[in-house]
């Protein structure tokens, strides 16, 4: 069962106005800030590396590793650009996290910000979260009042600004080259990497592109110590985790546990399957990893567990179908969302996704054939890998392991057009 230290990230989101920096300081905010300010941004990284922290946006590389790949002169602007564009189908637990306590993310902000010697930072969020941009925009200006931000911060001599910028809808842009180019002014789709960011990143400066429960991560980081953050959690994947869980459970919402949490001890706390109607297979984290089924209630959801079962830990975003669901139906209602949003940069992907999407709307409304299959995981061979970013990749996820384990679920709607067929002739 989860670990008794958590909560952690989500300690405040019930408080009373827990999204005001009056709350946020009579529940220590604001005290790690204290700490890291008289420290060199050098300790900061050091402690962030010892932690084992790593991204939350989904790929899970190492905070402290990418940020010490900051060059430590300021020949150039070092920026943090912070990815809000929280887009990965189920995912819901960064806006839920800038709602309930973004002071959490502006002094983890700050808190990263000096470690990288960048003086401007900018918080990208999804265009469509109107109301947590405003939420965002009233807490930088409490912050800035209150002396947390603007210029000599708490009399340490740092300066940092943060800019809240409004993305435009777009789910590549949540790829953070893409973001970049969007944050620029450009038509947002991704860059070739390498340059990793921190080498050319916003303007062709240094920078970081780090997700927002990453950086919300740092302040208690700086309070706990890394040996206290690496108690949750499992060894290679330390701390805590808000898991989202949606779909046929009693009570969806953010689970906020240690890394290594197991479907069935999500469940427990999400009051089960809904109307007890049982389990068929789910998404560990969002559609772009592979589907799970019930075969994989105990698989430990941390980057290793996730991996070694087949799937990938993704976004955490725990998307729950019961028996009802058909699988065919659900992997062509996510593959029609990667078709749309395919920024049509490669040709495997642009022209990919649209034969996908066509081949399983066919076979859904009953006018597929059992090649179909076949050609399906053709076309997904010749995406995976082979297109310019991860979204290609994650298209063909819920494909490849629908068919993996549903297979008789795509035969049964073949083999019914061609009983259709036999009928017709006869
Ligand atoms: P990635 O593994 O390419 O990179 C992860 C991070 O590490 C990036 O910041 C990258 O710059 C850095 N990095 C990787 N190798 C590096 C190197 N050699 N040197 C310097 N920096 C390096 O993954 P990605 O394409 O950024 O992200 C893919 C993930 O995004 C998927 O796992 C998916 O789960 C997730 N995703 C999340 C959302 C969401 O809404 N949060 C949406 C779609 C996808
Ligand atoms: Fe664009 Fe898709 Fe290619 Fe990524 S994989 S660059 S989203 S076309």
């Amino acid at each position: 069962m989860a670990d008794p230290i958590t909560p952690v990230l989500t300690k405040r989101w019930l408080s009373p106005n827990s999204w005001t920096i009056q709350s946020y300081e009579a529940l220590e905010g604001y005290t790690a800030i204290r700490k890291a300010l008289k420290g060199t941004p050098e300790q900061i990284v050091q402690l962030v590396k010892d932690s084992g922290l790593r991204g939350r946006g989904g790929a899970g590389f190492p905070a402290g590793i990418k940020w010490s790949f900051m060059p430590p002169n300021e020949d150039k602007p070092h920026y943090l650009v912070i990815n809000a564009d929280e887009g990965e189908p189920g995912t819901c637990k960064d806006i839920p996290l800038m709602m309930a306590d973004p002071h959490s993310l502006i002094e983890g902000c700050i808190i990263a910000s000096y470690a990288m010697r960048s003086h401007h930072c900018f918080i990208y969020v999804r265009g469509e979260a109107l109301h947590c941009i405003r939420r965002l925009n009233a807490a930088v200006r409490e912050a800035y009042e209150a002396g947390y931000l603007g210029k000599n911060i708490l009399d340490s001599g740092f300066d940092l600004d943060i800019t809240v910028h409004a993305g435009a809808g777009a789910y590549i842009c949540g790829e953070e080259t893409a973001l970049l180019d969007s944050l620029e002014g450009r038509r947002g789709q991704p860059r070739l990497k390498p340059p990793f960011p921190a080498a050319a990143g916003l303007y062709a400066a240094p920078t970081t592109v780090n997700n927002v429960e990453t950086i919300a991560s740092a302040p208690y980081i700086i309070n706990g110590g890394s040996d206290w953050f690496r108690q949750m959690g499992r060894e290679k994947s330390p701390g805590p985790k808000i898991y989202s869980i949606s779909g046929h459970v009693e009570k969806p919402g953010q689970y906020e546990c240690p890394l290594g949490t197991t479907l069935r001890e999500l469940l427990d706390m999400a009051g089960g399957m809904k109307d007890g109607v049982p389990l068929k297979f789910w998404t560990p984290g969002g559609s772009s990893t592979p589907m799970f089924t019930k075969e994989h209630l105990d698989v430990p959801l941390d980057f290793e567990g996730a991996a070694e079962a087949g799937s990938m830990l993704g976004t955490t975003a725990v998307q729950v179908f019961n028996e009802t669901v058909s699988v065919p139906w659900a992997v062509m209602k996510w593959t029609q969302f990667y078709e749309h949003e395919s920024c049509g940069k490669c040709t495997p992907c642009r022209e990919g996704t649209y034969w996908l999407a066509q081949i399983l709307e066919r076979m859904v409304e009953g006018k597929g054939t059992e090649e179909d299959i076949d050609t399906l995981l053709d076309v997904c061979d010749n995406i995976l890998g082979r297109s310019f970013c991860a979204l290609g990749d994650g298209a063909v996820s819920p494909i490849q392991s629908g068919i993996k384990y549903f297979r008789d679920e795509f035969l049964a709607l073949c083999n019914a057009n061609k009983r259709e067929l036999v009928g017709a002739q006869a």
